[in-house]
């Protein structure tokens, strides 16, 4: 018999965590480091960001990019990457205000660690068998959270949005193409009069309605922008008039998409009125709540996503005002028999017979294979602030988009567009009136808009602050996204400040620029 001994090298066993004591400390090591660095990182910061220039960093990334033949310590490993810590932009920093990026909370930055060193996939029960357990019960609470009937609602967690939209408008085609088509598009590929479909939703629905459609074979034209009110949310007299549109054209709107919390605005769609108009057409209701889902969570707003267990499937995202680690989202469906139109079986992940003996592998609700724990950092989460402890603190960060539209409502300097439904807010710089420099540009709008579009970047180059623009019809505007529940009003004064300031500066520096071209203008003419 063949009984050759294997040897390991000695440093393989403290490479990994194992039951050995040399691996855990080794692990501990490595913990302490990662520690020092972020605690020195976090002591230092004072801004949202360094300024460095995208070529200024480039060079510094570059320089430290290439690895050793025989590896070194994880000590002097770490060195390297000080350039990633020093440039990162400060998610907790109050002037950090662009995006709907959240700082996290710290259970679920315990969590991450929990969930990288135990490593269980999510695809099948026998890669993670706990782990699978927990995340369906804490679908059955989002499932409840919603409204939704629990015996027969199901849903998966998901990377975030984009993937639970597009699961959302995948089923609703599916779904839609079965019933009325008899035809199984998993099977058999897009029916023939599959270009007769259409979506709707408000034309300030997210752009990953529109990334769908082109995905499901549908193409981006098959969504139909729906007018909205002067709130931002989706007019039901136009949706009436598209579909009355459609009814005579021969389009066939299989699916309508409400945003709770667009992007911009934080508008939430009247998801009760949409529901009605669904209803008694057989479309699907899908629920984009990826941001303002967490309303859900408080007595005080909850009512505002009325209506929200009518839908058919629901998108949130656990990445923006649940305060998660990227990434963490959920996608809820309200009858789990969907799930089934796309279901493929592998012989060696989920074979039928598991179904049959009740073995849940939850590959069979995902579009992705190998997935990870997300589900305990949430829990860990809700654990710790409690359901209620989350909620004051999103209503807080409402409260301070409050404050911060009303200054901006009282002060001249600023055009303001609306009252923040969640804690968006979204308005416009507007030139001061230099009276030569209005003579000089009769486009004003022109000016204005660059004056706008160069505010966030003047902002984020001086390390002031990180703030974002978007565009409302012709006007380019100004976007701060203020869920950061350490925000104070002292904080929003700032910001609206240094706004302000930046705004000026550009102002004048521009009319010393339309001076100049005047200039080699009347030199050339002479
Ligand atoms: C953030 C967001 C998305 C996209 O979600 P990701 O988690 O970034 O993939 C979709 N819809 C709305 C309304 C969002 O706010």
């Amino acid at each position: 018999m063949h009984t050759e001994q294997t040897v390991i090298p000695g440093n393989w066993t403290s490479r990994f965590l194992n039951g050995a004591p040399e691996s855990q400390e080794q692990l501990e090591a490595g913990v302490q480091l990662a520690l020092q660095k972020l605690s020195d990182h976090f002591t230092s910061v004072d801004q949202p960001y360094s300024g460095a220039t995208v070529s200024q960093l480039r060079e510094q990334i570059r320089a430290e990019s290439s690895f050793p033949v025989h590896g070194r310590s994880l000590e002097e490993a770490m060195k390297l990457i000080e350039p990633l810590l020093q440039h990162a932009v400060a998610v907790h920093h109050p002037k950090c205000a662009a995006h709907l990026h959240c700082p996290p909370l710290i259970p679920a930055i315990a969590a991450e660690l929990l969930v990288g060193a135990t490593n269980q996939s999510m695809d099948s029960w026998d890669q993670s068998p706990a782990a699978t357990l927990l995340e369906q019960e804490l679908v059955q609470w989002l499932c409840a959270l919603f409204a939704y009937d629990c015996s027969v609602a199901d849903g998966v967690f998901t990377s975030g949005g984009t993937q639970s939209n597009l699961m959302g408008l995948l089923y609703a085609r599916d779904a839609f193409t079965a019933r009325h088509w008899n035809w199984n598009v998993h099977q058999q590929g897009l029916h023939p009069d599959s270009h007769q479909l259409r979506i709707l939703c408000s034309h300030t629905a997210h752009f990953t309605v529109r990334q769908s459609a082109s995905l499901l074979g549908l193409g981006e034209a098959a969504v139909i922008p729906i007018q909205t009110d002067h709130t931002y949310r989706m007019c039901m007299n136009d949706l009436d008039l598209k579909l009355e549109e459609m009814a005579r054209s021969g389009a066939i709107p299989f699916a309508i998409v409400a945003t709770a919390g667009t992007t911009d605005f934080g508008a939430i769609d009247p998801i009760e009125e949409i529901a009605r108009r669904t209803q008694n057409r057989g479309i699907w209701l899908h629920v984009d709540a990826a941001y303002g889902g967490a309303l859900m969570l408080s007595e005080k707003h909850r009512h505002r996503l009325q209506g929200v267990e009518a839908a058919d499937s629901i998108t949130v995202d656990f990445h923006k005002l649940f305060y998660q680690p990227i990434s963490c989202g959920a996608f809820l469906m309200k009858d789990r028999q969907h799930f089934r139109l796309n279901q493929i079986h592998a012989d060696y992940l989920n074979p039928v017979e598991d179904e049959w003996s009740g073995i849940p592998n939850l590959v069979n609700k995902s579009l992705q294979t190998t997935r990870r724990f997300d589900a305990l950092k949430l829990y860990l989460s809700l654990q710790v602030t409690g359901t209620s402890g989350m909620a004051e603190m999103i209503e807080h960060t409402m409260d301070m988009a409050g404050v911060a539209a009303r200054e901006v409502e009282a002060d001249p300097v600023f055009e303001w567009l609306h009252t923040p439904a969640l804690n968006a807010l979204t308005f416009r710089y507007r030139c001061q009136g230099n009276a030569r420099l209005a003579r000089e540009v009769s486009v004003s709008n022109e000016l204005e808009n660059a004056v706008n579009h160069q505010i966030p970047e003047r902002l984020i180059h001086q390390g002031v602050a990180v703030i974002a623009q978007t565009k409302v019809g012709q006007k380019a505007c100004l976007k701060l996204t203020l869920l950061n529940p350490l925000l104070t009003r002292q904080d929003v004064l700032e910001l609206l400040d240094a706004i302000k300031s930046a705004g000026w500066n550009l102002e004048q520096q521009l009319e010393r620029d339309i001076d100049s071209i005047h200039k080699r203008e009347w030199i050339n003419h002479s």
